[in-house]
């Protein structure tokens, strides 16, 4: 089949391109940046026939999107903005992560082929920071953060939380789009929790990591434990399986699925893992320690059944990306 794939460039969107072209598909890859684009055909040189890079410019015009859903059979949408450092959380994060599930919607209703869309959210979209322990509790699919859009984009508000609401605003977007609309497509949300790693996207320095990889370099490397603000993880390579069931299954339709490792993670514990899979590991890594939080769940368990995903371990993930990581330093 051919389908649609924006933020191909990024983190998660590379990994869900790369299992779609394993699988046989044909894939558009979408990017703002057609440099970037170009450089991932490059490093794919056995998939030439079946990756086709697609430059959109504006992510927030419906029309932009219109070449780029032409004759393709699904989309699965994974492009928002993911980063901590902005000047205008509004503007930077919230406006473009649901400007860009619209366009993507309205563009995928005027192309008849197009089935299914998949969305990429967030376990920043469920997570409710008010809710304490006890009585211990578990977070599902069922739950969503509080967050009104008026503290979400207030001056005063960190963009960690802006993000939390840019996250919930676009997926509620998406399900009232279908809701409204009813297009000939159904949708399926995921809301991965924190997801890390090996890379496969474009990127020449360590300086240019995705946010959430950026945290397990800054253990291995030596710099101060990150805050663990959720003990929730999952591994990219389980996430775009996720997606891509999440794409083919029938079944799957209409669903919100939590796709997070049943395994918990603290900062503490990579460097556990860098010190005894490592041998310069004890010498070089940050210092400190940090519990995991084992007060509270988060219920994956119904996309490892409905989606046939299996979850890979906590030391398996920290491994392979460190590995990378060096590699990386090494040759910089
Ligand atoms: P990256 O920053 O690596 O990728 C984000 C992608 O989104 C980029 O490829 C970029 O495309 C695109 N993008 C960013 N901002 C904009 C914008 N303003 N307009 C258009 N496109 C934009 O992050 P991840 O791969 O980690 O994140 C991908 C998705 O996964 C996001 O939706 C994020 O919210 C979600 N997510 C990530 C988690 C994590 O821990 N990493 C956890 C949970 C959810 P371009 O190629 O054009 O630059």
């Amino acid at each position: 089949l051919y389908i649609l794939v924006t933020g191909a460039t990024g983190f998660i969107g590379a990994h869900v391109v790369d299992e779609l072209l394993r699988r046989g598909h044909r894939v558009r890859a979408a990017t703002r940046s057609i440099q970037k684009g170009e450089l991932m055909k490059i490093s794919r040189p056995q998939y030439a026939a079946q990756l086709e890079i697609v430059q959109v410019s504006d992510f927030s015009a419906s029309a932009s999107f219109k070449d780029a859903v032409q004759g393709v059979d699904g989309v699965i949408h994974v492009a928002s903005p993911f980063t901590y450092n902005t000047t205008d959380n509004e503007k930077e994060l919230v406006k473009p992560a649901i400007a860009g599930v619209k366009a993507v919607l309205e563009a995928a209703a005027q192309e008849e082929k197009v089935k299914r869309v998949v969305i990429t959210s967030s376990f920043a979209a469920i997570l409710d920071v008010d809710r304490k322990v006890p009585p211990r509790f578990t977070y599902t699919a069922e739950d969503w953060n509080p967050l009104s859009y008026e503290e979400a984009v207030a001056t005063e508000t960190s963009a960690v939380v802006a993000y939390r609401g840019s996250k919930k605003f676009a997926e509620l977007a998406a399900w009232e789009f279908v809701k409204e609309r009813r297009p000939a497509f159904d949708i399926v949300t995921l809301a991965p929790p924190m997801t890390f790693g090996p890379i496969v996207h474009p990127i020449d320095r360590l300086a240019d990591l995705n946010e959430s990889n950026a945290m397990l370099w800054a253990v291995a490397s030596g710099k101060a434990l990150p805050v663990a603000r959720v003990p929730f993880w999952v591994d990219v390579r389980d996430l775009a399986v996720a997606h891509v069931e999440a794409l083919f299954r029938p079944e799957a339709g209409g669903k919100r699925f939590v796709v997070a490792s049943p395994e918990k993670f603290s900062y503490g514990l990579v460097k556990k893992i860098v010190e005894r899979e490592f041998l310069w590991g004890r010498k070089r890594v940050a210092q400190g320690e940090q519990e995991v939080d084992d007060s509270y769940d988060l219920d994956g368990e119904a996309a490892g059944r409905e989606l046939g995903v299996r979850y890979r371990s906590f030391t398996e993930t920290v491994k392979n990306f460190v590995d990378q990581a060096l590699n990386m330093e090494y040759n910089e």
